[in-house]
């Protein structure tokens, strides 16, 4: 190599190292929050270029050690080694942001919570003696700080484009914090609840999808966790009023955010005023 293409390349380098760095980091999950960020067709090239990909392993196996300036979570706590880990993490990190519902809440893994771990892995493994897990599933703020806090099951590529694009301009992301309802009103659908008295938790759902199953004539089933100040116990009984039996109303709060504490009290006041118990119960006291 010449001189001349080595000033080049060290040029180029020098570049790509003023970018800032991007970190994401995967825990106990399915994948899918990541794949919303190389879902973004349109928009990946200009991500690429605003910021230095350093550490992506769904993306590429090229990477660069820390400190990242802002970090993207997906994925709930579940062994011994993760809580090392994103303590690891959180030290690498300026800004920490978690993705998705495992990672906000403990996702649909954190259903052991509320019941006995060792019979899922005796139900699930052939050879249960070489699982190593902790009782619980929890979210990463239950173990470091975050800065901020990005739902759904999967997230939203567009609010994870605002958010990442916030971080980078060091400002507050505009994502609303009101219920799917809002979403579903102003597309103009006709409520389920109300038409045919579905069984619906767009009242206590976090917006960002733009409440795409009632547009399918769906109820929601609160995949993006619950809206902010919302009240899940109150509409348990609004629920069974329209109609709604007890087993799915246990079905409804208990998914992809089981353990949200929003989400909790009401879970447990269903299994507390069922006729018959439906798994997983939610013993008294116990808290995500
Ligand atoms: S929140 Fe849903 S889509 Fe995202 S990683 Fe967890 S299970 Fe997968
Ligand atoms: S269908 Fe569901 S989300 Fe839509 S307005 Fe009615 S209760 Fe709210
Ligand atoms: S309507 Fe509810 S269940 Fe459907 S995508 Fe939106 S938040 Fe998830």
């Amino acid at each position: 190599m010449t001189v001349s293409q080595q000033d080049e390349r060290s040029a180029v380098n020098d570049s790509v190292s003023s970018r800032p760095k991007l970190a994401v980091f995967k825990f106990a999950s399915c994948d899918g929050c990541q794949l919303s960020l190389l879902d973004c067709e349109d928009e990946l090239l200009a991500v690429a270029g605003a910021v230095e990909i350093a550490y992506f392993l769904e993306a590429t196996r090229r990477t660069l050690e820390g400190p990242y300036d802002v970090t993207l979570v997906e994925g709930s706590i579940t062994t011994e080694e993760d809580r090392k880990r994103i303590r690891e993490v959180r030290k690498q990190s300026k800004r920490l942001i978690t993705i998705g519902a495992c990672a906000t809440s403990g996702g649909i893994q954190a259903l052991r919570n509320f019941a006995d771990v060792g019979d899922f892995i005796r139900a699930v493994y052939a050879e249960p003696r070489y699982i190593r897990t902790l009782a619980t599933s929890t979210a990463i703020s239950d173990h470091v700080p975050v800065d901020y806090e990005l739902r759904g099951c999967p997230i939203d590529k567009h609010q994870l484009l605002e958010v990442l694009l916030a971080a980078l301009q060091g400002r507050t992301p505009a994502v609303r914090s009101h219920s799917v309802c809002i979403e579903c009103k102003a597309r103009g659908t006709t409520c389920l609840m109300v038409s045919k008295g579905s069984a619906c938790l767009g009242p206590v759902t976090h917006a960002g999808c733009n409440a795409l199953c009632p547009s399918y004539d769906r109820p929601c089933f609160g995949c993006f966790g619950p809206a902010e100040s919302c009240n899940a116990t109150s509409l348990v009984e609004h629920l069974r009023a329209c109609g709604a039996s007890d087993l799915e109303l246990t079905r409804l709060y208990a998914t992809f955010n089981v353990a949200a504490p929003a989400f909790v009290p009401a879970h447990r006041l269903v299994a507390r005023t069922s006729s018959a118990s439906h798994p997983p119960s939610v013993p008294e006291g116990e808290q995500s």
